[in-house]
This record gives C-alpha cells, sequence and structure tokens, in this order.
C-alpha cells in the first residue's frame, strides 16, 4: 500500500484551507479530569505542524461509547482543554458535531488555530452499518472544510473501524496519513514482512477469544508463542488440565487444539507455564500460592482456587526466551498485575523485553499501562502501541478500512 504523507500535504501547501484531522483523544477520565493525558500529547504533533503551517485545523474524535446521543460524561470538554494547555496554538470546542455550534466556530477559524467538534459518536450515523446513513455524516464533516479542505488520519487506534469519521471522510476529500498513524504502520509491517528472528509473540490478558485470533495468522511467522494471561487456562484445558475456577472459554478448547496441532507442522513453538500462582479469591489481598500448571485443583483452594498470575519458574523460562530473540512483540498482561501480588510475571516479562537485544513492540490499552504502573520507560521499549485492537487485526492479517481508504 502506498501513502500520501502529512509532510506532501503541507509541502502542497495548507494555509487557510480547512484541514479535517481524526485525532485520538479518547483518554481515560476520573470525572471532568484526564487522568492519562498520552494521547493527547502523541495527537499535538500533528495539529502542531498544520497549525504552524497556517492551516485551519477542524478535530475530529471520539470519547467512550455512547449510544449515538449526546451525554455530557462523554464530552470531549475534558481531553479539549487539557489539548489547550498543552498546545502553542488556540483551541475551542465546538457544542456539536455538525450542528450549528460547529458551523458558526468553524466559519470563524483564524489561519493557525484549530477547533475540536464534539465527540463524533454523539451521532449515531458515525457507526452505523448503512453506507448511506455514514455518508450523510460525513457530507456534513466535509462541508465544514468548505472547498479546498484535506483530511489526515492521525487516529490509529480506530482504523480497524469503517466508520464516518474514519472511512468515509477519507472517500470524499483528498486524504494523508498522519504521523502517527505512518509510525504504527511502519512497527507492523516490521512484525509482518522481512521480520528479524527468532521472532518471539509473548499472549496474555483477559480477552481471551480476541487473542486467540491473532495466534491464528502467526502460525508459521512466529517462531515461539509465549502463552499467559487468562488464555493459558484454555490451553491447559485443551491439554486435558483441570483448571479450577479459572479464567476458562470451553468453547474455544477445540481451536486451540487446532493451533497446537499446525504449529507443531508449521514449525511454530507454543511455550505455556509450567507453575502457576493460585489464588483463593479475586482479590488484592488474596491467600495465594505457587502449584505446578498440571496441578491446579491440588492447591489447598481445591476446585475454587483461580489461576491469577503464572509462576516463577514460568516467568523466567519466558524471559529467557525474549532475551534469545531479535524481534518481540507483546500484548497482554501475564496476571492480574493490578494486584501486586499477581503481577510478578508481567514484571518479569517487561523487565524481559527492555533487557533484549531486540526489537521490541507492546501492544494493548491494559499492557501499555501495566508497563508504566510497573514503573518502566517508555524508551525501554522500541514501540508502543497506541491501538490495541487495530494492531492485532493488522496482526491477524484482517483489512483495517481506514488503512485501505487512505490508500492509493
Ligand atoms: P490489553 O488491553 O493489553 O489488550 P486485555 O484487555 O486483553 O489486555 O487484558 C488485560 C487484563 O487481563 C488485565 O486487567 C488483567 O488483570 C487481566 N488478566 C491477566 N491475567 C488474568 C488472569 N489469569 N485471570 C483474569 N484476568 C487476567
Ligand atoms: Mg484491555
Amino acid at each position: 500500500m502506498t501513502f500520501h504523507t502529512l509532510n506532501e500535504l503541507i509541502a502542497d501547501g495548507v494555509r487557510g484551507r480547512y484541514i479535517l484531522v481524526r485525532s485520538d483523544l479518547n483518554v481515560p477520565l476520573d470525572g471532568s479530569e484526564v487522568t492519562d493525558d498520552g494521547r493527547i500529547k502523541a495527537s499535538l504533533p500533528v495539529l502542531t505542524k498544520l497549525t504552524d503551517a497556517g492551516a485551519r485545523v477542524l478535530v475530529t474524535a471520539h470519547l467512550g461509547r455512547p449510544k449515538g446521543a449526546p451525554e455530557e460524561k462523554y464530552s470531549l470538554k475534558p481531553a479539549a482543554t487539557r489539548l489547550a494547555e498543552l498546545a502553542s496554538f488556540k483551541v475551542t470546542l465546538a457544542g456539536d458535531t455538525v450542528g450549528a455550534s460547529a458551523k458558526e466556530l468553524a466559519a470563524s477559524l483564524q489561519d493557525g488555530e484549530a477547533l475540536v467538534l464534539e465527540n463524533v459518536r454523539f451521532d449515531a450515523r458515525e457507526t452505523s452499518k448503512d453506507d448511506a446513513e455514514r455518508g450523510a455524516f460525513a457530507d456534513e464533516l466535509v462541508a465544514l472544510t468548505r472547498d479546498n479542505g484535506a483530511y489526515v488520519d492521525d487516529a490509529f487506534g480506530a482504523v480497524h473501524r469503517k466508520h464516518a469519521s474514519v472511512y468515509d471522510v477519507a472517500t470524499r476529500l483528498p486524504s494523508y496519513q498522519g504521523d502517527l498513524v505512518h509510525t504504527e504502520v511502519e512497527v507492523l509491517r516490521k512484525l509482518t514482512t522481512d521480520t528479524q528472528r527468532p521472532y518471539v509473540v509473548v499472549l496474555g490478558g483477559s480477552k481471551v477469544s480476541d487473542k486467540l485470533a491473532v495466534i491464528d495468522n502467526l502460525i508459521g511467522k512466529a517462531d515461539t508463542i509465549l502463552v499467559g494471561g487468562g488464555m493459558l487456562f484454555t490451553f491447559l484445558a485443551a491439554a486435558g488440565h483441570k483448571v479450577a475456577g479459572s479464567l476458562l472459554e470451553e468453547d474455544q478448547i477445540p481451536v486451540v487444539q487446532d493451533y497446537l496441532k499446525r504449529a507443531a507442522d508449521a514449525g511454530t513453538e507454543f511455550i505455556v507455564p509450567t507453575d502457576v500462582e493460585v489464588a483463593g479469591k479475586f482479590a488484592a489481598d488474596a491467600d495465594h500460592e505457587t502449584v505446578p500448571a498440571d496441578g491446579i485443583e491440588g492447591s489447598s483452594f481445591g476446585a475454587q482456587g483461580i489461576g491469577l498470575d503464572i509462576g516463577p519458574d514460568s516467568a523466567a523460562a519466558f524471559a529467557s526466551r525474549i532475551k534469545g530473540a531479535k524481534t518481540v512483540f507483546w500484548n497482554g498482561p501475564m496476571g492480574v498485575f493490578e494486584f501486586e501480588a499477581f503481577a510478578g510475571g508481567t514484571r518479569a516479562i517487561a523487565q524481559a523485553l527492555t533487557e533484549a537485544d531486540a526489537f521490541t513492540v507492546v501492544g494493548g490499552g491494559d499492557s501499555a499501562a501495566a508497563v508504566r504502573t510497573l514503573g518502566f520507560a517508555d524508551d525501554q521499549f522500541g514501540h508502543i502501541s497506541t491501538g490495541g485492537g487495530a494492531s492485532l487485526e493488522y496482526l491477524e492479517g484482517k483489512e483495517l478500512p481506514g488503512l485501505s481508504v487512505l490508500d492509493r
């Protein structure tokens, strides 16, 4: 695929032009406080480049999952306020997305200023499955750019969505790839073509069936897949072991058995934990003990036991595989890292990534949060991806509508 870059747009000249930018401002909030402004900071460079060059920037973004109508708690106000604090240019927020307020403020926007439109998901047409409905909304967004507009997609976390502000606007305006999307795509390309070997993939987390889908496409591509987090119990069950009260997706057992068979032929090795940290209940202060992975029901909690982390032997084995790798992709915490007692596996993996002489990529919202809360710095990793779902779908080999629409 070939894309037009932001630099090409700027070289073409943007002074006085209305440029529609899809940003990822979907930040966590505590009331009206932004608790992690990482995505706002990541969105700033593109907005700054455009405003510095004299563009009139219209920013679209979503926050949370409102049900197609305005809802105060999903207003972009806190995000726009934080953006205004960080920005070197003037930022205003419209009271609606494509209504009277957006139209009026867009009309009075000056060169080098940015207007954030309200949450695109306040309009049900944004996520509609009906092409005509989405198209009508896209038309209204595009109308705000007048007659010489352009579109920049800088929201990597949304490129797997066929939504009006991601997909349909790009079919209506000259379209460009923002720097964030560009970087993410370059990184993902390194994980799928001419990948430096050994290529080790570490998978964990709690969305078991989501993560299992990516494995399908990694068989034959990755040399080693290390299995932790909630999905490890489906792997143990597939091997005939009892997992007591641990997270288990029984209907996925045949899927896992098929993967194990295909992997053996394709030269991909699965490594499943040999020991597990089992707790008596799902709580920070739960009693817990380390047991062999094939003996979870033999813990003192019996059938009530819940596996909440990989054990220390497994963590050491995983770490040594990671340190021998040239490329590592990690998605999903190894255990319930939010509880200190069950953060050991995740910490060991993060540590190993920082020590590996390899290109290391961390994907997934909770995985990124985990490495940060465990005290690691972003620059200790090759890349920390902003889009969990989007990067998994890319690695699954799925077409990402928001990317293919930018292809020329
Ligand atoms: P990401 O956002 O990085 O893609 P997920 O959303 O799939 O990751 O999963 C993150 C969550 O998985 C964490 O909140 C963590 O507590 C949970 N988790 C990890 N291991 C287990 C386990 N053994 N049992 C239950 N939850 C787990
Ligand atoms: Mg998550």
